[in-house]
């Protein structure tokens, strides 16, 4: 069966429904149990006592968004939050960051992950009912995602786990990646992490189809996967009259864009979720001329990484191909690849 992004959503949340429903009422009242609940409160009181710094700090990043690969001034104002914890930290190449937090007692190594950058976006001054208490600062970018939600997040729970050091087990690096948008952080990330031992790593993304106050969790993958999608169509340019003496790079972008639609419907796996979206497609600067360059650029998202590389492929064939039929080559940008992505369930 497909199982599809709302399905997982709903299943994902009746699972967080069920555990915590059982965690608050039934007869398992051992020890253990009883110690597990007073402690989990304990989180929740520490967790409650930095809502208010959680909060001023999305809305400082939320006024100050920086594009990805661009977050100098954001890991700036981490590197001051962590400065003020009084831990350890080391800068990635490029804008990335991990501070560490050493617990008391012997454990397991964990990541904790958040994305830092915005979107290239105007923000609007209202949401749908009414002005915004803060607002992007930075004409044209603004933090759409929620990964200034996600910083201010993570920043809350170092403060908490600061606050449990000495019953801290283990130790947690705590990942502030860069360019997630654009998929331009996360191979520095990964070298940067290779040299500590880690065993488990969690990350979490906002979500605004779920109610407030709920989260969603399920077993298996729950973060879709990137293709990044960036072709440039290669022609000729010309006089718009005389389309005969051009190569026309206009004409095989389209027909790229049309064809990745029909080559996914019939040759990506009907029971994998594979999504296309072309969210950027730019050529030439007056009508009546014919340009060199077309460019296509979009993502496509799945849940199962051996059918992302299909459609990898799916797409580098069609965008060839439908290419050469028309006279023209492409060339695909960096970004043009697939991200990193566990395999298996
Ligand atoms: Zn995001």
């Amino acid at each position: 069966m497909r199982d599809s992004v709302r399905n997982r959503v709903n299943r994902g949340v009746i699972a967080a429904g069920k555990e915590w429903s059982r965690g608050i009422s039934e007869e398992e009242n051992g020890e253990g149990k009883r110690k597990m609940e007073a402690y989990g409160e304990k989180i929740r009181e520490l967790a409650l006592g930095q809502q208010d710094y959680a909060v001023r700090m999305r809305r400082e990043f939320h006024r100050y968004p920086e594009v990805s690969g661009e977050e100098w001034k954001t890991r700036g104002r981490l590197i001051a939050e962590i400065e003020k914890m009084g831990l350890p930290y080391e800068k990635v190449p490029g804008t990335g960051l991990i501070a560490v937090i050493q617990g008391k007692k012997p454990g397991k190594s964990r990541v904790l992950r958040a994305d830092m950058d915005g979107l290239p976006l105007k923000e609007e001054r209202e949401n749908l009912v009414r002005e915004k208490v803060c607002v992007s600062q930075t004409d044209g970018v603004c933090h759409a995602c929620g990964h200034d939600a996600h910083m201010a997040v993570l920043l809350g729970t170092m403060k908490v786990l600061c606050q449990m050091q000495e019953e801290l087990s283990g130790t947690v690096y705590c990942c502030f990646e860069e360019g997630e948008e654009t998929n331009c952080g996360v191979d520095a990330m990964l070298k940067a992490l290779e040299k500590y031992p880690v065993d488990e790593c969690f990350a979490l993304h906002v979500y605004n189809a779920l109610d407030a106050g709920r989260i969603n969790v399920v077993p298996g993958p729950r973060m879709a996967g990137t293709v990044g999608i960036g072709i440039t169509v290669k022609g000729r340019s010309g006089h718009g009259s005389r389309p005969d003496q051009a190569v026309s790079p206009i004409i095989p972008a389209a027909h790229i864009i049309t064809q990745l639609n029909s080559a996914f419907m019939n040759q990506l796996n009907v029971e994998e979720t594979v999504t296309l979206g072309i969210g950027m497609v730019k050529a030439g600067e007056a009508t009546n001329i014919i340009p060199d360059t077309a460019y296509v650029g979009g993502t496509a998202r799945f849940f199962n990484r051996e059918e992302g590389e299909k459609a990898l492929a799916v797409i580098n064939r069609v965008a060839e191909n439908t290419a050469a039929c028309h006279g023209c080559t492409v060339a695909f940008e960096g970004r043009h690849n697939i991200s990193p992505y566990p395999g298996g369930q």
